[in-house]
């Protein structure tokens, strides 16, 4: 049996173990097999030595959050991302991952008139307290105003599916910002409403592959895409790694996490009015793991507000994409030793505020932060607030 993962790639994990304790899943569990490198080793014993793909196998493969943790933990440069991604392929083709019904959920997201009447009827339902807590769902926005209309060809301003659907507001701050320096943005047209991220992650690698296709169609041109949702960013920025296309690399090559695009850019703002208080960051996985742009939250930040860090070096908060709702208990469980850094970080800063630049993430984490009166805001809105 052969996953059909590079050789090399997969050879190239020396079993050291220093990506261990940057994993969420062994430090919920402490269980090699739920780690990178147990992970590797089951994937070899698969693809090299003739293991069975059996329900263990699936298993450790499932359970993965895929935040990419252990990847710049790893002295080897093992490029883990591609293995779990490769192996979660096999697994999808050969009906042993996301069955049918997820599937479903997963075409409804390219389809946006659906995903945004689908996501109104699940936040009337949750108003009705018909979605039990356990499942740990922010609140999803019933009412959630105007899309952003383009005001010109400076720059793409990526609006996504989820994102679009669950933090509009947040486009919105996205468009006042860019108003305010001046720069004129447009929107996706036709095919650029999902970018496929979720479908990779679940193995539907054809699916993402014709999503890319559609998105880079959405966006033609040669002026910068600016993405305010880190998972979106780094699904982006890795099509020319998924196509290995000229013209794959070139469209990556243009896409910025709106905060690394905009941190150059801050002297050229009005003046900002100060935040009341300091604001706790939360790193998304995909902005720190995978773009690896996550400083450039802080220096905005910092432009109007104190920044207060957590203390877990960039430990993931369990959400991962669709990973919160597949696996509730092992997210929750990891999400327990994320507001136990946050709960550290307020003791000693006294903040009310968490910035999040990831919608996924903000979801995962709101109901234990209402609990605890702190507001989740993603910093472009911070941003945007603070414009005087
Ligand atoms: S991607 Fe995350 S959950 Fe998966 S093995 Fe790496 S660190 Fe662990
Ligand atoms: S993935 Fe990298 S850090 Fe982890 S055990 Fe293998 S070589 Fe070591």
């Amino acid at each position: 049996m052969t996953l059909h993962l590079d050789a090399e790639e997969l050879n190239s994990c020396v079993a050291c173990g220093l990506c261990l304790p940057h994993c969420p899943t062994y430090r919920a569990t402490g269980e090699e097999a739920l780690s990178p490198r147990g992970r590797i080793d089951a994937m070899r014993a698969v693809q090299l030595r003739g293991s069975p793909v059996d329900d263990d196998f699936v298993h450790f493969m499932s359970t993965c959050v895929q935040c990419r943790g252990c990847e710049p933990a790893c002295p080897s440069g093992v490029p883990y991302g591609r293995l779990i991604e490769g192996t979660r392929e096999f697994l999808a083709r050969d009906g042993k991952l996301t069955p049918r019904w997820q599937r479903f959920g997963f075409a409804m997201l390219a389809r946006h008139r659906l995903l945004l009447a689908g996501s109104t009827a699940l936040a009337v339902a949750q108003r009705a307290r018909l979605i039990p807590r356990r499942l740990g769902l922010g609140r999803l926005p019933i009412r959630r105003g105007p899309p952003v209309q383009p005001t010109g060809r400076d720059v793409w301003l990526f609006t996504g599916c989820v994102m679009d659907a669950w933090l509009r507001d947040t486009h919105r701050s996205t468009a006042k910002v860019l108003d305010a320096l001046g720069v004129e943005y447009a929107v996706p047209g036709a095919g650029g409403g999902c970018c496929g991220a979720l479908h990779l992650h679940a193995g539907l690698h054809d699916e993402a592959v014709q999503l890319a296709v559609a998105t880079m169609g959405s966006m033609p041109g040669d002026a910068p895409i600016l993405v305010n949702s880190a998972g979106c960013g780094a699904a982006l920025k890795e099509y020319g790694r998924l196509l290995g296309t000229d013209g794959s690399h070139r469209f990556s090559r243009r896409v910025f996490d709106v905060h690394e695009w905009l941190a150059t850019r801050l002297d050229d703002l009005p003046e900002l009015r100060q935040h009341p208080g300091s604001v706790i960051v939360q790193d998304p996985c995909h902005l720190r793991h995978v773009q690896r742009a996550h400083l450039a939250v802080r220096t905005v930040i910092s432009r109007f507000a104190d920044v207060v860090e957590l203390d877990d070096d960039g430990l993931c908060c369990g959400a991962g994409g669709a990973y919160s709702a597949l696996e509730p208990e092992l997210a929750a469980d990891i999400r327990d030793r994320k507001m136990a850094a946050i709960d550290r970080a307020i003791e000693r800063s006294g903040a009310k505020t968490l910035v999040s630049a990831n919608p996924g993430c903000s979801m995962h984490l709101q109901q234990m932060l209402d609990d605890r009166g702190i507001a989740i805001r993603h910093p472009i809105d911070l941003l945007a607030e603070a414009l005087t």
